[in-house]
């Protein structure tokens, strides 16, 4: 399947690893021209350098902490013309809801909410200008089942989705869409780090730690091991791309089935 990315400039935040770094990369492949971003310029230059490798999309990086106004103001003037944004930059912490202070909620609020809702306001303009457009933002299943490891994280993915509805309903009847994704528990360099420092720190394999996780943490997974940031990525791509125009204010699911709905 063709999916007709050819020249479509790409904004993918926090795309030096784990699923925003697969996301690039397929886009890249795709032939999108894709924007990587991460904070350390070694990280980004690096992230390029492979992706340019494997890919024909013209692949440049953006060293910059995208959670910050003045760097999401200066991204979007140096790169003009983004037609595609998938807000993916995020970061989670497993804490009792005692142990969490008020500046740990605003600083999860301000990374994985308010990030992508400015980002999105600031691309938008250029959407409706060229009336094409593309926004994705990269929630989770978490959205939806709360976790009680992390509840101020499971709240920002929550937030996510109702920010990406209000704003597809504030563009209905143009070519932009706006949804969001949900993955399910994904080896990610974050959480691939998490479990096998896990596993070494409780002499298991990190097999038995994921086997643990699926029978006791997220019992309700139909595919009982973590999803890969490719098959995340995949359906990232088409969502992103024109063959997806009939899908807005949708919240997709690429969860292994752990969210127990059948819709
Ligand atoms: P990760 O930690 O593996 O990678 C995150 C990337 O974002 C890294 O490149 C990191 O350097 C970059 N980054 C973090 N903060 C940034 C900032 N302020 N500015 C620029 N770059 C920044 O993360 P991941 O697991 O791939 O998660 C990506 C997204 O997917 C997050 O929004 C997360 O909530 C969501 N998600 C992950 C999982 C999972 O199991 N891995 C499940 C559901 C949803």
């Amino acid at each position: 399947m063709d999916l007709q990315l050819d020249g479509k400039l790409a904004l993918v935040s926090g795309s030096t690893a784990g699923i925003g770094y697969a996301i690039a990369h397929t886009l890249a492949q795709e032939g999108a021209d894709v924007i990587v971003n991460g904070r350390s310029q070694a990280a980004v230059d690096e992230a390029v350098d492979r992706i340019r490798s494997q890919a024909h999309g013209r692949v440049v990086g953006h060293a910059a902490d995208l959670s910050r106004a003045e760097a999401a103001e200066e991204a979007v003037r140096r790169h003009p013309g983004i037609a595609i944004l998938v807000n993916n930059l995020g970061i989670f912490e497993a804490k009792p809801f005692e142990d969490i202070p008020d500046d740990d909620w605003l600083r999860f609020f301000d990374v994985n909410v308010l990030s992508g809702v400015r980002l999105a306001r600031l691309v938008l303009p250029g959407m409706r200008r060229a009336n094409w457009g593309r926004i994705v933002f990269i929630s989770s299943e978490s959205a939806v089942q709360i976790p009680t490891e992390m509840i101020h994280y499971g709240v920002t993915k929550t937030a996510q989705l109702a920010v990406s509805r209000g704003l597809a309903e504030s563009v209905a009847g143009t070519n932009i869409t706006v949804n969001s994704v949900l993955p399910g528990p994904t080896k990610s360099r974050g959480v691939g780090d998490f479990v096998e420092g896990l596993a070494r720190s409780n002499a298991k394999t990190f097999e038995q730690v994921e086997a643990e996780f699926f029978d006791h943490v997220r019992p309700t997974s139909l595919i009982k091991r973590f999803a890969s940031p490719q098959e995340v990525a995949s359906l990232v791509a088409y969502v992103a791309s024109p063959l997806a125009s009939a899908t807005t204010g949708a919240a997709l699911r690429v969860d292994g089935g752990v969210v127990k709905s059948a819709f």
